[in-house]
């Protein structure tokens, strides 16, 4: 759904007020203020996380472990006393699963988040002018930022995602590449880097829009990159893997400073394609 011409000009207005009616901006007001309405009106952000919290979200009912991945609980499956979902490196303030089971966890960790890694660091440094010229995101990086999404994802919205669990899970990333061949990163550059990174799920309201049911960000130093959730049940009217990537401004918690001025499109390829050349 569109916006109305009305509640663009409305978060126009409240940008030019926020900016101190500095003029010369309208343009540039008018476009954000779309792309932010455009997010607003078709979906509801279901949660967003700064990663420098000094009292981080826990996820899951310690006093009844049941792991979110696998399903199995106590005893049948081992638990530590937490697992922080948010990888070390992209800030402290990671929200704590009590619903991860230890081998689901170690499984990805030996499976999605080296790829994960491997894709994110190179945008870690620099500024917003010397950015990685990155081909194109692995399928491993890929899945490790859908499992970021399933870890944070409400228990409810999870039940819609099975057939994703199960993709993200299967360690033969290249398996099926065919069937998400139109799966893309978006990663939007911004030109003061966040002071700390957050991450944000975003749902879909109306199920007949031909939109992705569920968007998950992920913003750190001057990038944000965003992707949809494959497989959800709510996306089967359009084979499970929407292809529309609508042109919204991601739902940062930081101001106007931190909005994107630009957005690479990155699509995503075989775990072989990004792999180092070795010396034969
Ligand atoms: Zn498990």
């Amino acid at each position: 759904m569109r916006p109305t011409i009305d509640q663009i000009r409305t978060a126009a207005y409240g940008r030019w007020e926020r900016r101190g009616r500095v003029h010369g901006f309208d343009r540039a007001d008018w476009n954000a203020a779309e792309k932010q309405q455009i997010l607003f009106v078709n979906y509801r952000v279901l949660t967003a996380d700064r990663l420098d919290s000094e009292a981080p979200r826990a996820i899951g009912d310690p006093s009844r472990r049941r792991c979110r991945f696998c399903r199995q609980a106590t005893p049948r499956a081992e638990f530590s006393s937490r697992v922080r979902i948010i990888p070390d490196y992209l800030g402290p303030g990671s929200p704590v699963a009590f619903d991860q089971c230890q081998e689901c966890a170690s499984h990805f960790s030996e499976t999605v988040d080296p790829g994960l890694a491997q894709f994110v660091r190179p945008f870690l440094v620099g500024s917003s002018s010397t950015l990685p010229g990155a081909a194109g995101i692995a399928v491993d990086a890929y899945k490790g930022l859908v499992r970021l999404a399933l870890s944070v994802m409400p228990v409810s919205d999870l039940e819609d995602h099975e057939d994703t669990v199960e993709w993200v899970s299967n360690p033969d990333h290249d398996f099926d590449l065919n069937v998400f061949r139109d799966l893309t990163c978006t990663v939007h550059v911004v030109p003061a880097a966040f002071p700390a990174s957050w991450v944000a799920l975003a749902k879909l309201k109306d199920d007949r829009e031909a939109w992705p049911s569920m968007l998950f960000f992920l913003g750190t130093s001057h990038v944000v990159f965003q992707i949809l959730v494959p497989l959800g049940q709510r996306d089967s009217d359009h084979d499970g893997v929407p292809i529309t990537v609508p042109d919204i401004l991601p739902p940062s918690p930081f101001g106007p400073e931190h909005e994107p001025i630009a957005r690479v499109m990155l699509p995503i390829v075989s775990t072989e394609a990004v792999r180092e050349p070795t010396l034969r």
